[in-house]
């Protein structure tokens, strides 16, 4: 587990602004989201979160380490994005299972993983099935797993639920802020859903055309509006 320090980050896509002297911490084990309108640089946040970006300004440290002293392989971190991609031709036990075999983990325990996330998720009953044979907002939950079972020291997720109906949007929340406590991983979390980051998070980070106007708990944002 780490903590996610952003100090003075600043990204600029040609003249664009994209993000504005950021300064955000997220603790060793905090669920941070960070809440705003479509354009308000959320995304371009976690990409450079994630490594995927280039930092214009500033710095991001995991640890004590500057994200871009970190080898990718040493950066355990899992992103789950909007749009999900798994291997069409796996089954959805395979395709849960694939970032542990790679990792070298033994059979058996890739299998209790596994299926202890498919559990979880309620999607024990579909291992057997290929993505085309499941719904979006299944397909969403396989990905969600895929993550999971790795057990990584960070999570970004980037409105990882805003294609589910609102019935299991609401399941979602439950289960995904139940899922980080039970593992203690440090997540930030976007979404432009207000319900979503007060209804999850520790601290929500507010942010408006690339500057982070309000950082606080649920509790601080809401009667501060
Ligand atoms: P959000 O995720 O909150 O919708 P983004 O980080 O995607 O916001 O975008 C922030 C701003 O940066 C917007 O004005 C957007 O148009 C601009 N932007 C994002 N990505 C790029 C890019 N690759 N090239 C140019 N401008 C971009
Ligand atoms: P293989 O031909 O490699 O046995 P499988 O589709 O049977 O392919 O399984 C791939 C991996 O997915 C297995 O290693 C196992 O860990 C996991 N897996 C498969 N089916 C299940 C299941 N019903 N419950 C939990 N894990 C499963």
């Amino acid at each position: 587990m780490v903590a996610i320090s952003i100090e003075n980050v600043w990204k600029y896509y040609g003249e664009t602004v994209a993000v504005q002297d950021l300064n955000l911490e997220c603790r060793d084990g905090e669920f941070v989201c960070v809440l705003g309108p479509s354009g308000c640089g959320k995304s371009s946040t976690m990409r450079m979160l994630a490594g995927l970006e280039h930092i214009s300004a500033g710095q991001i440290l995991f640890g004590d380490k500057r994200i871009n002293e970190l080898a990718p392989k040493d950066r355990d971190i899992a992103m789950v994005f909007e749009n999900y991609a798994l291997y069409p031709h796996k089954t959805v036990a395979e395709n849960m299972a694939n970032p542990l075999r790679m990792a070298g983990v033994d059979k058996a325990t890739v299998t209790k993983k596994v299926l202890d996330a498919a559990k979880l998720l309620e999607i024990d009953h579909l291992l057997d099935r290929k993505p085309v044979e499941l719904s979006g907002g299944q397909k969403q939950r396989v990905a969600i797993g895929r993550v999971i079972v790795r057990q990584p020291a960070v999570y970004l997720f980037d409105e990882p639920i805003a294609h589910l109906d609102a019935k299991l949007r609401a399941r979602m929340r439950t289960e995904l802020k139940h899922l980080q406590q039970h593992q203690g991983v440090t997540t930030v979390y976007v979404t432009h859903d207000q319900l979503e980051a007060l209804s999850m998070a520790d601290r929500i980070a507010v942010m408006h055309d690339g500057v982070l106007q309000q950082f606080g708990t649920p509790a601080e944002i809401y009667s501060n509006p």
